[in-house]
């Protein structure tokens, strides 16, 4: 009789945990995956990255045919409608096609599904269920959650106080939308609900929106989603939330001190961050103990410091992204499997996925100005031929080189198409690019790309179209 039920029992079926458990059946390993939830997939597939862009996707076509941008192109539309109803319903079909497909790759490589939440027994054992599985390997995967706000009740069901998962479920228009938190997920719910009709008003703490992306990048946001029509308010903290009537009240402050104000709204959105998921994993039975921001800490293969037990994705250090996990996830199976998996941490692009998108990947311009002497190309989609004629005159491309090498340190870029844009420039610093090395490169015209290697010829000072 084997030694253990499973090779590797893998916590939580999200990118993260849904990708090992295929890798690590690929590379034959006797797997298994507990999952509490009812459909695979985790926050990415359920109530994250997939529902977001399917509402995204459908907001923005709304937007296009209500506001006159067809009629820029010579296209009349008539009154337009939302069916919002059905723009959910749309949301709902993505999800479940891709929810399906994984359970559909875990039949295809022998992937069994533990339904329910695991909890550690010792670094071998877990219970799923009321059921032990014991197994020679286990990979914590379990992800993360919404961080509250201390004082403010969430209530999805309620639709006054959401969440993203409330946000991403509202079966109506909000009159007036208030976002507490002007980062990634505030924004692009911001947006969908914005181009289906609501005020929008975003409160953000810090003094700029986006924190983790270049200055540049953030400083052009605020102007852009201004411009949209969305109230910005920067520096601002949120105090207290009431609801009455189906109405909230917030009460604001600078958040350096000064006198607080009140908004009204019928819909408040807190997106502050996410927190890792680890309560009720039974970490203490093992003797895993979390950071100060509770993650669990991992050395450069996932391995924890129990050995036989690793962890991947939102649950420990590094950007909560869904492409982080999946390839943390590869490198993490191949490692239990005897190879050697590998991320390179530096080169993870960041995408938000509104109109325009804001992508970036390595340093920052202050982290590479911070590290020593660099040199920067800046180049506007203004001047792009492509976004030019697509009337998308929003945007820059912006490339940042070591001054000594020329090798590429960071690439930061708002454009229509930003997310495919920055993939060549992430597999270009993968590859030790340097900005001479996209600068001559031969780019298709007319792409929006071509704005990445004009960016990368004013590094040297020499773009042609500027
Ligand atoms: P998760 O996807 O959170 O999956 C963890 C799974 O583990 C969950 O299904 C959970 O039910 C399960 N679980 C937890 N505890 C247990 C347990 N004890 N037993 C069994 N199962 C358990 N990232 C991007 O890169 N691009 C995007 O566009 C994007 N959009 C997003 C939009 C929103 C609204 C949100 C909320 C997030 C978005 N993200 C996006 C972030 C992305 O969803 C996460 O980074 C990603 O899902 C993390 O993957 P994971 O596998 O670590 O964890
Ligand atoms: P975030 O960290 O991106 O932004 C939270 C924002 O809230 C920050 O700007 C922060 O300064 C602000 N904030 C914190 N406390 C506040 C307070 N009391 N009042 C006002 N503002 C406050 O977090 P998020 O937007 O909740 O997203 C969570 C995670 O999900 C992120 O790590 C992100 O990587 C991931 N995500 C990614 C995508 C994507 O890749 N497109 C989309 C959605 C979510």
């Amino acid at each position: 009789m084997a030694e253990y039920d499973y090779d590797l029992l893998v916590i939580g079926a999200g990118p993260g945990g849904y990708v090992a458990a295929i890798r690590a059946a690929q590379l034959g390993l006797k797997t298994a995956c507990a999952e509490g939830r009812e459909t695979l997939g985790g926050t990415c597939l359920n109530v994250g990255c997939i529902p977001s862009k399917a509402l995204l996707h459908g907001s923005e076509k709304f937007e296009e045919a209500r506001n006159g941008t067809f009629d820029k192109y010579g296209i009349k539309t008539g009154a337009v409608e939302l069916d919002l109803a059905r723009m959910q319903g749309q949301k709902a079909d993505s999800v479940k096609q891709l929810t399906g497909g994984i359970e559909f790759l875990f039949k295809k490589n022998k992937v069994t599904w533990l339904k329910g939440y695991a909890t550690f027994e010792d670094p071998h054992t877990v219970t799923v269920a009321g059921e032990k599985v014991t197994a020679r390997n286990v990979l914590i995967a379990t992800g993360s959650s919404v961080t509250p706000l201390p004082g403010v009740s969430v209530d999805n069901d309620a639709g006054v106080i959401v969440d993203s998962t409330g946000a991403l479920a509202l079966d109506r228009v909000p009159e007036h939308l208030v976002v507490i938190g002007g980062g990634v997920i505030g924004l692009e719910l911001g947006s969908v609900w914005r181009r289906l009709g609501a005020k929008v008003t975003v409160v953000e703490f810090l003094d700029q929106l986006l924190p983790g992306m270049d200055g540049d990048v953030r400083k052009e946001a605020a102007k852009i989603f201004k411009k949209q029509g969305m109230d910005i308010r920067l520096g601002t903290k949120v105090t207290a939330v009431s609801v009455n009537g189906g109405k909230a009240t917030l009460t604001t402050e600078p958040a350096k001190g000064g006198e607080a104000s009140t908004i009204e709204a019928d819909c408040v959105l807190v997106a502050i961050g996410r927190r890792p998921n680890t309560e009720g994993l039974g970490l203490e039975k093992i003797g895993l103990e979390v950071n100060a921001r509770g993650q669990i800490e991992t050395d450069h293969d996932f391995a924890t410091k129990v050995p036989g037990v690793w962890a991947v994705g939102d649950v420990i250090p590094g950007p909560m992204l869904a492409h982080k996990a999946e390839d943390e996830g590869i490198a993490v199976a191949e490692n239990i499997a005897g190879l050697t998996g590998i991320v390179n941490h530096d080169v993870i692009p960041g995408v938000v996925y509104t109109m325009p998108e804001f992508a970036g990947v390595g340093l920052t311009e202050e982290a590479a100005r911070e590290r020593g002497e660099i040199k920067v190309g800046k180049f506007p989609m203004l001047a792009n031929s492509r976004a030019k004629t697509n009337h998308e005159p929003d945007g820059f491309v912006k490339v940042i080189s070591d001054a000594k090498t020329d090798r590429v340190l960071g690439v930061w870029c708002i454009a229509s198409v930003a997310g495919t844009m920055i993939a060549q420039a992430a597999q270009a610093m993968e590859f030790g690019a340097t900005s001479e090395d996209i600068a001559y490169t031969c780019h298709a015209h007319p792409t929006h790309s071509e704005a990445l290697k004009e960016a990368a010829m004013a590094v040297t000072g020499k773009p042609i179209h500027i």
